[in-house]
């Protein structure tokens, strides 16, 4: 067992309950409070309904993972934390292009950066940050970038070990980002326990993810909307299946990646995204059913919802001692 902290407090690692590893209460970018068309009334309002509709489908623990640059808002958890039954764990980190106030910086100047958040509290709420988030996409292919994202990953690294806290990646797996963390990670003397590759199921190739589990890191299957499909539906369970049958149910966990109220990918008329309340329940009513159905037991879907997050903590939390 180990003490996390969440938007409602310090909990045991023990009473997390089942776990969505990777969303977002509210997301956009970074001073996004101050633009007119946020409405924080109704991120609120979106927040809370979509978490109710998750706890009623038996959701314990959603993981917001939204740094400040990709419109994380402290005031949005300090109005939420009260009034929902749901634990929420609140991120700092930085979301891909690294801002350029921070482009001189060295992985030290990060990591005290990221330990704020985890020791003081975000945005003068006094909520800590109980996780860290980091983000490799497409910039991760320009050179002078590249860097950036590296020196931010050792950051990321080294406010872990002295935090407490495990890290959460943001990934594009075309480009097999995962392997490349890991070695970051491994050179830092990071344990990989306390890291989750995210975003792994939109990989299509075995080799990858079953590799990063071999390794021993966390493995994230957390993009699940019904937006492409059912078919597209089926082929991210399966990576989940390749690897519960390959052994690593442990090492695995399940979200959506997807937002209450967000002001990135909205319409083509502006404004947030549509509004969706049942955004967080496709894992735990269509992955989870489709997994049963295909043999995956009880005790494995706990490993994926309950245990592989809890053990991340854990093993962030051993670092720290
Ligand atoms: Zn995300």
């Amino acid at each position: 067992m180990a003490t996390i902290q969440t938007i409602n407090g310090p909990r045991d690692t023990a009473d997390l309950g089942p776990t969505l590893s990777h969303e977002h209460l509210c997301s956009g970018f970074g001073g996004m409070s101050l633009a007119h068309i946020f409405d924080i009334d109704e991120a609120v309002r979106r927040a809370l309904d979509a978490l109710q509709q998750a706890y009623d489908a038996g959701i314990r623990t959603v993981i917001d993972c939204t740094p400040l640059d990709n419109g994380r808002q402290g005031r949005v958890f300090d109005r939420v934390k009260d009034k929902t039954p749901m634990n929420v764990v609140a991120a700092v980190g930085v979301y891909k292009a690294i801002p350029i106030a921070y482009a001189r910086w060295t992985p030290d100047a990060y990591a005290e950066y990221f330990l704020h958040d985890i020791e003081i509290g975000i945005e003068e709420t006094g909520i800590k940050a109980g996780i860290i988030k980091i983000a490799w996409d497409v910039e991760y292919q320009i050179e002078p970038l590249r860097g950036l994202l590296e020196t931010a990953a050792r950051g990321a690294a080294r406010a872990a070990k002295l935090g407490g806290v495990p890290i959460t990646c943001h990934t594009r797996p075309a480009d097999y980002h995962g392997n490349r963390l890991i070695e970051i990670f491994e050179e830092e003397g990071l344990d990989l326990a306390a890291t989750t590759i995210g975003h792994t199921n939109d990989s299509t190739d075995p080799e990858y993810y079953l590799g990063l589990a071999r390794k021993g890191a966390n493995v994230g299957l957390d993009r699940f909307t019904a937006a492409r499909g059912e078919e597209e539906m089926e082929r991210r369970s399966q990576v989940a299946l390749d690897l519960v049958q390959a052994g690593f149910a442990e090492q695995v966990s399940l979200g959506h990646d997807a937002a209450g109220y967000s002001l990135s990918g909205g319409p083509p008329e502006g404004g947030p995204r549509v509004e969706n309340p049942a955004v967080w329940r496709l894992v735990p009513e269509w992955e989870v059913p489709w997994l049963k159905q295909r043999g995956v037991t009880d005790d494995q879907i706990d490993a994926m919802l309950t245990r592989s997050v809890r053990r991340t903590f854990e093993a962030a939390a051993a670092m720290k001692q």
